[in-house]
């Protein structure tokens, strides 16, 4: 299958659409999270309480950083061209639904993607598991296999492997994980010059 016959695109947030500003040692540090910990995996395995503050804390530092969001090279010019071809557009993010929606609308995305298009951590099982993008092909009633998850991390590529999806690594100049990765684009500039 090409490129541009894929009609169904799911797009992480942060590093994909956006330029990456989490300094994910740093929230380690603030929330007591050891260097080799992930960081909502950590979180779910705390009392209720502690998991709550944390979570509270994390969500403020994010709001900060989603208010101050900046597009990726080509990200708006790459989902304006696939909204303008008719392809349904989704979010698949471990940030929060509506941080999710702070950052589109920072960086003009926002009228791209349908509200309930737009999975965050509350909306399902964080990636690398599968569970959003399975959620995302049956509440368009297409086989996972006609998805594409565009990501710059290997929970990105996992996540779509795990579904049955097709994957496309961006933003990194070189592709570290070949097994995973069904097309590789240095940036949404270049991934939006393969559509031909
Ligand atoms: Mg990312």
């Amino acid at each position: 299958m090409s490129l541009s016959a894929i009609r169904n695109w799911v797009f992480d947030m942060d590093g994909t659409l956006t330029v990456a500003v989490h300094d994910f040692a740093a929230i380690r540090g603030a929330l007591g999270i050891p260097p080799e910990d992930d960081i909502l995996t950590h979180l779910a395995a705390l009392p209720a309480a502690e998991a709550a503050a944390k979570h509270a804390w994390l969500l403020e530092h994010e709001r900060d950083l989603a208010l101050a969001s900046t597009a990726a090279t080509g990200a708006v010019e790459l989902v304006r061209e696939l909204a303008g071809r008719g392809c349904r557009l989704a979010i698949l993010t471990r940030n929060a639904r509506e941080l999710a929606h702070v950052t589109l609308e920072a960086i003009g995305l926002a009228d791209c993607f349908a509200v309930e298009d737009v999975l965050g951590r509350d909306e399902a099982a964080p990636k690398p598991s599968p569970d959003g993008l399975l959620k995302i092909a049956e509440a368009w009633a297409v086989a996972p296999g006609e998805l594409v998850m565009v990501g710059d991390y290997r929970f990105d590529l996992d996540c779509g492997r795990a579904a049955g999806a097709r994957t496309v690594l961006v933003n990194l100049p070189e592709n570290p994980w070949p097994e995973l990765v069904d097309w590789h684009a240095p940036d949404c500039r270049a991934l939006r010059a393969m559509l031909g």
